[in-house]
């Protein structure tokens, strides 16, 4: 059993097992031409059931083949131009060599002892970050395990520097297509049921900040504590950017911390193109980034970054075992003082590896093309009768629904969008995901393939049509 721990003795296994996965997966990737099988749970769980994890095959190929048998064969593709669906992104070459690389190291980011360089290319991509940004000289930030993780960090910061133990008075304001991680965050800081103040949104999706400052004002006079504002640069569903300016002027008048989740309009931050959109970001307390999302890395890749370092305290504690008081004084960076987890995935390699072969730039150019490819996209549903769209895109995002002139009743419309969602994904020919706009069942493009085009776009809507109209003929029949 030996031979299987990675050292000096088993470098040819080593070389020949990664070798065989990646020609595996090289060999998948070449041979996709849809972005899914379609496999269903009932296919796939009595494949999954039936191996017992108690009687290893001990080959590799073996394995590999199972492998191919349990989840190669039907895994939901995102490099494929027709996956449409959330924000998942392609993933750039460096990144998965980096990925390849820190697992074979193995670093853990918490302790410099356990890191060493490691530490520091993770601080220079931080101060990277935080350049980009704006935030000033005095910022900085850790790599986390996503967004979820970056914005519980954020307004757990937030709530220390109120200064407060009265946490029901706490008031944390983000608008109405927020992320949910706002709520479960609040919820987990243990603060009140009514701790979130839903902010309501304008025709584009974007907060309203005159409802923002009526809600700051009332909250004030109303002796509650404005905690902090959280803007969303890019919201989950829309991809709609907040008003940040505007938000950090009224945070700087109520006293308020200022959030920006930018979890997926990060990828701003490398564009020379679209970069003004996110003006307004440098005045922000904390930043959300998710590298996963708009800097093609795979998951996960993230960050929460603020403009004062000293408030990353609040996450610091210290251990005999691991990181005492001692080691501040000997000025040895210890990441785990800045962050919520202690062993640490050493994420910030893919980003290294990305910005070292292909510069900010060649990012920030492949999040314009799904920029542009956006605003084609809206083009073709605006002029397309059969389809009503949402919001014209701040970033990537369309949506929309099929609406045929025959057919009045909303509820029926609903169900033949729901029905062409669902019957596109057992198709697997498309995968594009689904919301509500105003109580009514849409459909969504995520825009992140690079590679997609408008021709993938228009074959996708003939298709969503095409199932929707069937839905439609046959609710027709049942009726007769
Ligand atoms: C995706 C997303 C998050 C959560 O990020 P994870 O990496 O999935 O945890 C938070 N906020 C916004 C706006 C997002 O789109």
């Amino acid at each position: 059993m030996r031979s299987h721990l990675l050292n000096d003795t088993t470098t040819e296994h080593y070389r020949r097992s990664v070798t065989e996965g990646v020609e595996r997966v090289a060999a998948k990737l070449a041979a996709t031409d849809r972005p899914f099988t379609g496999v269903t749970v009932d296919d796939l769980a009595p494949r999954i059931d039936a191996i017992d994890l108690d009687q290893p095959l001990r080959d590799t190929t073996a394995v590999l083949d199972e492998l191919e048998d349990v989840y190669l064969r039907d895994a939901v593709y995102f490099h494929h131009p027709r996956y449409l669906a959330h924000l998942n992104c392609p993933v750039v070459i460096p990144a998965v060599l980096g990925e390849a690389v820190l697992s074979a190291v193995n670093s853990s980011l918490d302790t410099w002892d356990q890191s060493a360089g490691g530490t520091l290319i993770e601080r220079k991509l931080i101060d990277w970050t935080a350049t980009r940004i704006g935030l000033g000289p005095a910022a900085d930030g850790v790599f986390t395990s996503g967004g979820t993780q970056s914005n519980l960090q954020a307004l757990l910061l937030a709530r220390e520097e109120t200064k407060t133990d009265e946490l029901t008075k706490l008031r944390v304001f983000a608008s109405e297509v927020s992320h949910f991680s706002v709520q479960k965050s609040a919820k987990l800081l243990g603060l009140g049921p009514d701790a979130v103040v839903v902010v309501p949104v304008d025709h584009d999706k974007r907060m309203q900040t005159v409802a923002l400052a009526r809600e700051l004002e009332r909250c004030t006079e109303a002796g509650l504590i404005p905690m902090a504002v959280v803007a969303t640069a890019g919201t989950t569903d829309f991809g709609s950017i907040d008003p940040l300016p505007e938000i950090a002027g009224l945070c700087e008048q109520y006293g308020a911390w200022m959030h920006v989740d930018a979890a997926y309009g990060c990828g701003l931050l490398a564009s020379r193109k679209y970069r003004h959109r996110i003006d307004g970001i440098e005045h922000a307390d904390s930043v959300t980034v998710d590298y996963h999302k708009s800097f093609f890395q795979p998951v996960s890749s993230s960050a929460v970054l603020v403009r004062d370092a000293a408030t990353l305290r609040h996450a610091t504690y210290h251990a005999e075992y691991l990181n005492p008081r001692r080691m501040v004084t000997e000025r040895i960076p210890n990441q785990v003082d800045k962050s919520l987890q202690t062993t640490r995935r050493f994420d910030a390699l893919k980003l290294w590896m990305t910005l070292r072969v292909m510069g900010a730039d060649g990012i920030g150019a492949l999040f314009d093309e799904v920029c542009d490819l956006a605003a084609e996209g809206w083009k073709l549903l605006a002029a397309d009768p059969r389809f009503d769209v949402v919001v014209e895109p701040s970033l990537s995002t369309l949506v929309f629904r099929y609406v045929p002139a025959a057919v009045t009743d909303p509820a029926e419309i609903d169900r033949a969008n729901l029905y062409a969602r669902k019957a596109l994904f057992a198709s697997g020919d498309a995968v594009v995901a689904g919301t509500k706009v105003s109580g009514r069942h849409y459909l969504k493009f995520t825009l992140l393939n690079p590679e997609t085009t408008t021709a993938d776009i228009t074959a996708v809507l003939d298709l969503i049509a095409g199932h929707a109209e069937q839905y439609l003929g046959e609710s027709l029949d049942r009726a007769c």
